[in-house]
């Protein structure tokens, strides 16, 4: 069909759209770029092309989700005598255990419980000027998280870096660009989704944060992903990733696999950092994400 002049605008416009994209996926050094980016809405029902087979159990063996949503929404009292009451339990890696508690979902339910966070800001305010742990000596800024409150996908990394700490703002260095980059090449926007870390101070010198450290910080993470209550989190390296699912399983074995965090799929993939350093493994991270994508894609 031959193009109508009122037509040109429009085109060129997507044109650079769509050139744009490419040039994220170039840069990324990715070349097979697979099926459709995320779409805004999500469709009312399940998606025969979602990747559920590659996870364990499959979408309909979640039934803590619903349960956990009401839970973690409204506020329920006693959170975790409910999840007793549920009986058997599916466990972090998709074994049915015994009437036991999850330890990750019960904390994020007794964060739930203990504050009723009405809000994002509510559980900013609890942090306060924090000085719980050790990291706060060294820190110039508090970097609580940013992104959408009701965001379906939540990236969680490490801890902030010097940038970061500079501006009170997550993953806004070089990995922050990469992150960016990853963000767009799924579809999406910055804004679209909710970017968090295990520990909200920086670590001197960029180390790792130590256990004391995650253990005092991460109820707030906990309560922030329970007030926002995604369908999705991506851990950025191995801290994150064991410190959400109580793991000593290093990222090199988990990437790539969904887990499962009280009704919430998991995908561990390489922390953006990572990537700078060895960009090889950027072609992984894309499979990774596409997970991602395709399964927001099929809700
Ligand atoms: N690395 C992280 O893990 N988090 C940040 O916010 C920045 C860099």
């Amino acid at each position: 069909m031959p193009m109508s002049k009122e037509n040109i605008p429009e085109t060129l416009a997507i044109s650079r759209e769509l050139k744009e994209q490419l040039q994220y996926y170039r840069e990324m050094g990715i070349e097979d770029i697979g099926g459709s980016a995320i779409t805004a809405q999500r469709a009312s029902t399940a998606d025969s092309r979602s990747p559920a087979s590659t996870l364990q159990p499959p979408p309909e063996a979640f039934p803590q989700r619903l349960a956990s949503q009401a839970m973690l929404r409204s506020g329920i009292d006693d959170a975790t005598s409910q999840l007793t009451a549920a009986g058997e339990q599916p466990a972090l890696f998709g074994e049915v255990i015994g009437p036991r508690i999850n330890p990750a979902a019960q904390r994020i339910s007794l964060a739930v419980t203990r504050s009723r966070d009405v809000s994002l800001e509510a559980v900013r305010e609890d942090l306060g000027d924090c000085q719980r742990c050790k990291l706060h000596e060294h820190r110039r800024t508090i970097v609580f998280g940013e992104g959408n409150p009701r965001a379906k996908l939540v990236f969680v990394g490490e801890g902030p870096g010097s940038e970061e700490d500079a501006t009170g703002r997550p993953f806004v260095g070089r990995a922050g660009q990469l992150l960016d980059k990853i963000i767009a090449a799924i579809g999406l926007k910055r804004e679209d989704v909710y970017i968090a870390n295990i520990v909200k101070c920086r670590p001197p010198g960029n180390r790792t944060p130590e256990r004391d450290e995650v253990d005092t910080c991460e109820p707030f993470l906990f309560r922030q992903i329970a007030f926002i209550n995604p369908l999705v989190i991506v851990a950025l390296g191995s801290p994150a990733f064991q410190c959400l699912l109580r793991t000593r399983e290093p990222i090199t074995r988990a990437r790539g696999q969904w887990r499962e965090l009280n009704g919430i799929r998991v995908m561990p993939t390489f922390h953006p950092a990572f990537l700078l350093r060895s960009p090889d493994k950027k072609r992984e991270v894309w499979e990774d994400m596409k997970k991602v994508r395709d399964y927001l894609n099929s809700r």
